[in-house]
Parts: C-alpha cells; sequence; structure tokens
C-alpha cells in the first residue's frame, strides 16, 4: 500500500477545453518525473538533427517529435505502450495521447 493518496486530487484542474472529446484516462496513470535529458539521445547517437523534443510523461525518456525526422518519440510509445507525452520547451504544456492520437 501507498501511504500518500496520490491520484485523488490529479485531474481536479483537468476540464479539457474541448469537452465533447472523450476523457483520456491514461493521464489517470501518470506521476510526475522529471525529463532524463534535454535532447534525444538517439538522434544525437546518430549525428541526426530533430526538430522538437518532447518527454513520456511515464518513465521521463525524452526523444524527438513526431515532426522531427526520425520520430523517436513515436517509437518509443511503439517500443513501450507509454501513451502520453509533453513537449519539452519551457512553457508549453502541451500533451499528446499517442493511443487517443490526439492533443489531451
Ligand atoms: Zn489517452
Ligand atoms: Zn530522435
Ligand atoms: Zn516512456
Amino acid at each position: 500500500m501507498v501511504p500518500d493518496g496520490s491520484g485523488m486530487s490529479l485531474g481536479a484542474r483537468g476540464i479539457s477545453p474541448n469537452g465533447a472529446a472523450p476523457r483520456c484516462e491514461h493521464l489517470d496513470a501518470l506521476v510526475p518525473v522529471p525529463p532524463q535529458s534535454s535532447i534525444c539521445r538517439e538522434c544525437q547517437a546518430a549525428g541526426a538533427d530533430w526538430v522538437g523534443l518532447v518527454v513520456c510523461l511515464t518513465c521521463g525518456w525524452v526523444a524527438c517529435s513526431d515532426d522531427s525526422p526520425r520520430r523517436h518519440a513515436l517509437a518509443h510509445y511503439e517500443e513501450t505502450d507509454h501513451p502520453v507525452t509533453r513537449a519539452l520547451r519551457p512553457g508549453s504544456a502541451r500533451r499528446w495521447c499517442y493511443v487517443h492520437r490526439r492533443a489531451v
């Protein structure tokens, strides 16, 4: 048993602006994790460039976004089934659920 009741207050402010869309239940399973890096390690290892970076909200893995040539964030989802990413850029709170295929 986990002593802190995390999850009870999560999502209290999560009313989505597009109220018609079904809620993304994948957000409920997330606990805060810090990003593991500030680069796409796979692109760096390959000497490749990326357009943007996202962080996996399940494990903190950082990878290049879907508008980057190699789409390592998508590869991470396909390998791990970790559903939700967030843009790494400071000030951006945009999250993307790969299962629902939309911003959440
Ligand atoms: Zn979802
Ligand atoms: Zn990459
Ligand atoms: Zn992950």
